[in-house]
């Protein structure tokens, strides 16, 4: 049977949403927070703010951390430690891996199972039926708490036993994330210096974004291969063509940090020898342990 009883830890904008969703679907939520006002809201709809964090981990079996980070989770539990044996914490706190598997033994150490999360969606995707999570653990953990998992989002992707996995493939996202927004705001103060607004480009911003995914799939395979053959593009081209950008921004006086990075990337793969490769030749420059 679903378990309809859940503990929420920590609730800045992404805890309370998922407080919000467990009540929602008619979960008895215990909450706790460090600064217990932003408990207010959850209270008036039922929730039970717990007096201190033993009893909110006492109340129920399945615990949600979601804290700014480890060390945050650190700062909550160490002072509760008596009362984690038999817990399930899963962590929607993210962090890096190491810090995750690191959570992961010191949980053990006290008793507790670590299913560790990264959460894709902002809050207003927490409790929709598209948004999703990535998990990893222990199996026989995750299967048994799915349920409960799927109500923060209805995805509930498990990843591996590594407790590691799920903060690794949040981070591959988030560097993706961050890079690729940048790379938006360099277009849109380009665009501000031009006399464009946002809305202006909005429409070429995301035909060139929904571009991307052709290129993903075309160079998964040739990468996997280890082929960086020159057939399509070459790396001397993709230089000449990222010297245009880094210019086209000079010119325009707008900042020039990150098209100065990627054209540097660029030449390093050119002194590596890839002229004549494609451009994703650069990856063996990225790779650990590369030129
Ligand atoms: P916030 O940083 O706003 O919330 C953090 C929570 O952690 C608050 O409840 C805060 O308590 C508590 N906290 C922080 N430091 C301490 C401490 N030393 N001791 C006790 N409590 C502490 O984060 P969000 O709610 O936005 O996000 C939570 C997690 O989810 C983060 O790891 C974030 O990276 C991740 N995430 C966030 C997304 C987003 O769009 N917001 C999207 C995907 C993931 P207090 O209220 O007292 O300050």
């Amino acid at each position: 049977a679903e378990q309809r009883s859940v503990t929420v830890i920590g609730l800045g904008p992404m805890g309370r949403a998922m407080a919000d969703a467990y009540l929602d679907r008619g979960y008895e939520v215990t909450v706790w927070n460090r600064t217990a006002s932003r408990a207010d809201a959850l209270v008036a709809r039922g929730a039970t703010l717990a007096p201190d964090v033993v009893r909110a981990l006492t109340a129920n079996d399945l615990v949600i951390l979601s804290l700014t980070d480890y060390e945050a989770m650190y700062a909550v539990l160490e002072p509760a430690t008596s009362a984690l044996a038999g817990r399930v914490l899963v962590n929607l706190s993210s962090d890096t891996p190491d810090k995750a598997r690191a959570a992961a033994r010191w949980a053990a150490d006290h008793g507790a199972v670590q299913l560790t999360g990264g959460v894709t969606v902002p809050p207003s995707g927490i409790g929709r039926p598209e948004s999703s999570t990535f998990y990893s653990g222990p199996r026989e953990v995750f299967d048994a708490h799915r349920p409960v998992l799927e109500v923060v989002t209805g995805k509930a992707d498990y990843r591996g036993e590594d407790p590691g996995l799920a903060a690794l493939y949040y981070q591959m996202g988030m560097v993706m994330f961050w890079t690729s927004m940048l790379g938006y705001w360099q277009a849109i103060a380009l665009a501000d210096a031009n006399g464009l607004a946002a809305s202006d480009i909005l429409g070429h911003a995301v035909e060139t974004a929904n571009s991307l995914p052709g290129f993903f799939t075309f160079y998964a395979e040739r990468i996997d291969a280890g082929a960086h053959q020159g057939d399509v593009d070459r790396l001397a081209m993709g230089l000449a063509s990222v010297e245009h950008v880094l210019h086209t921004n000079a010119d325009a006086g707008v900042d020039t940090a990150l098209p100065a990075a990627v054209v540097e990337l660029f030449r390093r793969g050119i002194e590596a020898g890839h002229g004549a490769d494609s451009f994703s030749s650069l990856l063996e420059l990225m790779k650990k342990g590369g030129e």
